[in-house]
């Protein structure tokens, strides 16, 4: 098929908004005579003028090739060769044109350019297990997700070409599968979760009938790798679109599919629901103020009031209350790692933000100096504030708090004077500074 090519004067891509080392990249590779691209959602970004969050290059270099024109490449992946060039502040992926596994199994002898066997294997449901097949750069452009991530900038004359309606759905402002949406949906799940995070984010419309698709298909995203499904999630709700994805992902039967237990407990409760979806919008602002929420606040604001509200009744029923809200937490983690797999490490910090929550709430606190010293204050000083603007409450130990962390002693908590701390191995801590997140 012939592609569209929209000549250097027909758009506004200028070679100031792509990465020096990108730019350099695309330069070397094309002076040793490969054809090299700015591929995927950079592509798209630099269109729509927003700031690409990572630039990929596709070429005809092998990665052999690659590697050796690149002193700082190293070469990852099993599924399929790529290269990762290390720049200081950067690393580019450069990948090999790659072609599509076709629906029937390849023919195991062929070879890559490289003399890589070409391996590619669907199971029995569809689903795309491997596919190391090098293309060209029409097949490159074929197997992505959608029209809009299927561009690519051309370094030898900086046209743009474009082999599906990538341009035209850009314009109007369209999520649309290449191919048909069951196919590529089964063939890898993560898809609906990715096109919902892109019309959250840049406010595009799923077209009806992929949106058809992800509604009937929704069900199989439990299906994908619950460790890839947790770095998709953090992606859909830390970027400062968490509502509208949540929005999205509720009414297409993503989030039950997903979060089962949330889901459940949400059902019928319309105030809670609404807590939830202002809970998110003040993630939301946080995100795009650029205090970057770390995954255990995002976990207790998208979760905490449901566990709260168990650990309540919990409470009511005669256990005492840290003891249900460590239960409560416990279960809900448990079943929720089937899915979506939360690092341990993280499910305990939202854990403790929840649980400092009754410390802070006491005014005037006990011990508050030493409070501001846990590693989770400054993520449960945020989640007071998130859950005080959501429920109009908590305002005055809020001001409490705000007031304190104004003197200038707290930063270096005293140790209680009851107590003579123990000689301790010194130990590194990863901690961001105490400071009161606004949402
Ligand atoms: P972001 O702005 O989040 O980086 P992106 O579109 O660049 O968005 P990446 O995850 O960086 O997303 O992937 C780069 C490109 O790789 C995509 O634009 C798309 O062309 C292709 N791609 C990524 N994931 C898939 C997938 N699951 N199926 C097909 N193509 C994919
Ligand atoms: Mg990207």
């Amino acid at each position: 098929m012939q592609p569209i090519i929209l000549p250097r004067q027909e758009h506004h891509i200028s070679r100031n908004r792509i990465s020096i080392n990108a730019f350099h990249t695309l330069c070397r590779l094309q002076d040793y005579g490969f054809t090299a691209y700015l591929i995927g959602g950079c592509v798209r970004d630099l269109l729509l003028e927003r700031t690409p969050k990572d630039f990929d290059i596709a070429t005809n270099a092998a990665p052999g090739q690659i590697k050796r024109l690149f002193r700082n490449c190293r070469l990852i992946g099993r599924r399929f060769r790529l290269a990762h060039l290390h720049f200081q502040k950067e690393i580019l992926e450069v990948s090999t044109f790659r072609a599509d596994a076709p629906a029937e199994e390849a023919n195991p002898e062929a070879r890559g350019p490289d003399s890589t066997p070409v391996r590619h294997l669907k199971n029995e449901d569809g689903m795309v297990l491997r596919d190391n097949v090098f293309g060209t750069p029409e097949e490159d452009a074929l197997r992505r997700d959608f029209t809009i991530n299927a561009l690519a900038f051309n370094i030898a004359d900086f046209s743009v070409i474009d082999y599906t309606t990538g341009l035209a759905d850009l314009k109007q402002r369209l999520i649309r599968p290449i191919g048909d949406p069951f196919v590529r949906f089964t063939e890898d799940p993560v898809r609906m979760l990715r096109a919902v995070r892109f019309a959250a984010s840049h406010g595009f419309e799923i077209e009806p009938t992929a949106w058809k698709a992800l509604c009937s298909l929704s069900p199989t995203i439990a299906r994908a790798a619950p460790a890839r499904l947790y770095e998709e999630t953090l992606k859909l709700f830390l970027l400062g679109s968490a509502r509208s994805a949540f929005s999205l992902m509720n009414a297409g039967g993503l989030l039950a599919a997903l979060f089962p237990g949330l889901v459940r407990q949400l059902r019928g409760k319309d105030d809670l629901l609404n807590l939830l979806h202002t809970n998110l919008e003040g993630l939301d602002r946080l995100s795009r103020s650029g205090w970057n929420p770390s995954p255990a606040f995002f976990l207790a604001a998208l979760f905490g009031p449901v566990l709260e509200k168990e650990a309540l009744s919990r409470h009511l029923d005669g256990v005492p209350h840290q003891q249900a809200l460590d239960t409560v937490c416990a279960v809900f983690l448990e079943e929720l790692c089937k899915t979506v797999s939360i690092p341990g490490r993280i499910g305990d910090q939202m854990r403790r933000i929840l649980a400092l929550q009754t410390s802070l709430n006491r005014i005037p606190p006990r011990r508050a100096a030493s409070l501001v010293g846990r590693a989770d204050f400054t993520d449960a000083m945020a989640y007071l504030c998130l859950i005080g603007k959501t429920r109009r409450e908590n305002q005055t130990a809020r001001e409490w708090w705000e007031n304190f962390l104004k003197t200038p002693s707290v930063s270096r908590p005293e140790p209680p004077p009851d107590r003579v701390p123990a000689k301790r191995r010194r130990r590194k801590r990863h901690r961001r500074p105490p400071s009161v997140a606004v949402a």
